[in-house]
């Protein structure tokens, strides 16, 4: 019998590769840059041990390929807790990104999906029993959009289907009509709003819930959160902390918004715990380095 899993996230695994330059290369130039900082990524992987961390049963569907990036990726998963046996290994180098922080911590990416782009709606169909043995199944945008389509497709009726989607993305009907909720950040709302609007956020999300999500919950980086389902919007402020390195923010709130969905919260009680997982992951360096356990989580005021 396959056991339960709190969440299932089908998605990426990449290794970023993070290079400090002075100054950014033109093109056919050369420049030095810092020590190469190798660190497990992808917006899978990193929501995957979020999930885990905060003391969720967490399972991930995915795909690295048959190097030492892979190997790394896997040990970073299960070192979380993350149950990997559905990680299928091979077809294609690791998926990869390539970071370049310039001196003012202006990041420049090239990302090679590598595996991920080879996860496909067979591999889903393969994890029919994982997924069917999730309470919620937690998907992203950097896999095959079919595959993602053919995840929707699979899950059981009682299974809540979470969606961020990013990188931005159309969405097919039937995909948008299962997320609940759909997670996007401000760049990714006023992309799929088709630009700039001087709406409030609290606006924004009953925008986006016409277009046919059951509900929407779009982050402000440090003004917090706001979401949205047919009972109303709820906007939860950001907690004041120094912020040390962003990276890994949203796969923090969204790993953690999947646990606790999953453990039975409310939609507004879950954005409030996700806000200040978000919170306590940027007062540390790294993506999945920085995610807090449940006892790193600030407690909520009042
Ligand atoms: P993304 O990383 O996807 O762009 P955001 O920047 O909106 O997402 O951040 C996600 C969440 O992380 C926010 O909703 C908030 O809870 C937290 N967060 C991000 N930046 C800060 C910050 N500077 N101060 C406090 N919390 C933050």
């Amino acid at each position: 019998m396959t056991r339960r899993y709190d969440v299932v996230v089908v998605g990426s695994a990449n290794a970023d590769l993070v290079v400090g330059v002075e100054r950014r290369p033109a093109a056919g130039e050369t420049v030095l840059g810092s020590d190469l900082a190798v660190h497990p990524g992808g917006k899978g992987g990193n929501q995957a041990v979020a999930a885990a961390r905060l003391g969720s049963t967490v399972a991930l569907v995915g795909r690295v390929g048959d190097d030492a990036h892979g190997r790394f990726l896997l040990d970073a998963q299960r070192a979380a807790g993350v149950d990997t046996r559905a990680v299928r290994v091979g077809g294609a180098p690791t998926g990869v990104a390539l970071i370049v922080v310039g001196p003012r911590g202006d990041n420049s990416i090239v990302v090679s999906p590598g595996a991920n782009a080879l996860l496909s709606a067979q591999d889903v169909r393969a994890s029919r029993d994982l997924l069917s043995a999730a309470r919620v199944v937690s998907l992203q945008l950097e896999i095959p959009l079919e595959t993602v389509a053919e995840a929707v497709a699979v899950v059981a009726p009682g299974t809540r289907v979470m969606l961020n989607a990013s990188p931005s993305a159309p969405l097919p009907a039937p995909v948008l009509a299962a997320c609940d909720p759909l997670v996007l950040n401000e760049h990714e709302a006023l992309e799929m709003l088709g630009g700039a609007t001087e709406d409030t956020p609290e606006a924004w999300c009953t925008a986006l819930l016409e277009r046919g999500p059951r509900s929407v919950v779009v982050t402000l980086g440090a003004r917090g959160a706001v979401a949205a389902d047919p009972s109303g919007v709820v906007r939860v402020p950001g907690i004041p902390v120094v912020a040390v390195d962003t990276t890994g923010a949203g796969d923090a709130f969204t790993g953690a918004l999947a646990s606790r969905l999953a453990r039975g919260d409310t939609l507004a009680q879950a954005v409030g715990f996700a806000v200040r997982v978000g919170a306590a992951a940027v007062t540390r360096a790294g993506a999945q380095d920085s995610f807090p356990t449940a006892e790193q989580v600030p407690a909520a005021e009042g």
